[in-house]
């Protein structure tokens, strides 16, 4: 069996795209290795979504290259593959395949053809591809994710993901709710659904009101997540159905980037610091107890004090539980990329921490109040220290438990015994009935 070594950088879509891959290999004989060496063919799946992700990559290339024996191949694939093309190829030679994230079905084509000593790229947008004739390889979790929709219609100045993953567009409904029905049938519970602006799923007959409730009511699914939704596209159809299906569970992924206005003018993202808090309201009268995170951006071309300050009081205001936070990156081809007005580094770097330590402040402050409340947990893993479990909340929490690894998979009720500030410890909760075997 020839063997296939895939490292994966970035987002959950590149997670899952990771999964088809090693299907799509599969189904022309490779087996996976989680060891390089023994590769013979080495894929790295990349993000582009800031210069130090590509940067890693291209540091990675080289690491990985002392693994290539005669007749090996090197691919680089996914985002960063899809802004360079050509000029990967050219700038690596140790690299043979350069694949954008629609050109995954001719993945096996490809690899015969650079065993055959040819050098490729595919780079080609190709609008109608879903690899519906391809079956992902689960990576083994209690938790898998779906891709629902592909590419992204929306142009906010500071993003490259419309030029690397194309436009947008959505799986049918039918076929969702068919891989699902495989997952469950493979003893996974929880799934969570992929999408740039995942809310936004269209079918053309179905929207993503009407895939969640189809997806909540596959026989085995006991919990349903999605990932990322824009704040625009929370529709009342959504909401009821958020509301209504109570395999969906109490968290959102909710990206803001900026409390201001302005700035969220300037980035093109088609609300306003107003439209973002009463889509928050609409979320908590939805689902009561909805936990909140989301992505922010400091030192956007042209931010000022002022601007920053509106970001620190909107969070405040909402009270996230947490919060992924970046300077702004410069990435070439985006509209941002032309605005003038740059934020000094050091002052970037200033409002940064400052917005991480409110952020924290907040987080501690909430997860400090759930301390003695009870929770169903999923456990997930071995945690990293301890003879204990990671499990995971219906609200996204992480909760550290003393069980055995025979409950992975397992859901069951606990009591929160202590927290770090962004983690829990907990214990089984005595007044429930014992692990729920699913
Ligand atoms: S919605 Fe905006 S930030 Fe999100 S992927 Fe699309 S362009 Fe990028």
């Amino acid at each position: 069996m020839k063997r296939v070594y895939i490292e994966t950088y970035g987002c959950q879509m590149n997670v899952a795209d990771t999964g088809l891959l090693y299907g799509a290999l599969k189904a022309d004989g490779f087996e996976k290795t989680t060891d390089p060496a023994e590769a013979d063919l080495m894929l790295v799946n990349t993000c582009a979504i800031r210069e130090n992700a590509e940067q890693r990559v291209v540091g990675r290339i080289g690491e990985l290259k002392r693994h290539k024996r005669e007749g090996d191949l090197l691919g680089v694939v996914g985002c960063m593959a899809q802004r360079l093309g050509d000029d990967l190829l050219d700038g690596t030679r140790h690299v043979d395949l350069v694949i954008g994230p629609d050109g995954y079905s001719g993945i096996g084509d490809l690899v015969a053809r650079a065993s055959d000593g040819e050098r490729l790229v595919d780079v080609e947008f190709k609008s109608w591809e879903h690899y519906e004739e391809i079956t992902p390889e689960l990576d083994g979790g209690v938790s898998s994710f779906v891709t629902v929709q592909r590419g992204c219609d929306h142009r906010c100045t500071f993003c490259i993901v419309p030029m690397t993953r194309g436009p947008e567009r959505s799986r049918k409904l039918a076929d969702v709710v068919a891989e699902v029905q495989t997952i469950a049938s493979r003893g996974v519970t929880e799934v969570t659904l992929l999408g740039q602006t995942v809310n936004n799923y269209n079918d053309g007959v179905d929207d993503f009101g009407q895939l969640l409730r189809a997806v909540g009511q596959v026989d085995g699914i006991r919990r349903v997540r999605f990932t990322s939704p824009h704040p625009n596209d929370f529709t009342d159809n959504v909401m009821a159905a958020m509301a209504d299906v109570p395999e969906v569970c109490e968290h959102v992924h909710l990206p803001l980037q900026s409390g201001s206005s302005r700035v969220l003018k300037r980035m093109l993202r088609r609300y306003g610091r107003d439209d973002f808090l009463r889509c928050v309201d609409d979320l908590r009268n939805a689902m009561p107890g909805i936990t909140l995170s989301t992505d922010i951006i400091v030192g956007f071309p042209g931010e000022t004090e002022e601007d920053f300050e509106e970001t620190l009081s909107l969070v405040n205001e909402v009270g996230f539980d947490d919060a992924f936070t970046f300077i702004y990156s410069v990435r070439e081809g985006t509209p941002a990329e032309k605005l003038g007005d740059r934020v000094d580094p050091k002052v970037a770097g200033e409002r940064l921490q400052r917005l991480i330590a409110d952020v924290r402040t907040i987080a501690r402050k909430k997860n400090v109040a759930l301390v003695g409340k009870t929770a169903e947990v999923l456990y997930e893993k071995e945690a990293r220290r301890g003879d204990l479990l990671q499990g995971r909340t219906r609200s996204n929490k992480v909760v550290l438990v003393e069980r055995g690894k025979d409950s992975i998979g397992q859901y069951e009720e606990i009591r929160i015994t202590g927290t770090t500030g962004s983690t829990f410890t907990g214990v089984p909760n005595p007044q429930r009935r014992a692990l729920t075997v699913v």
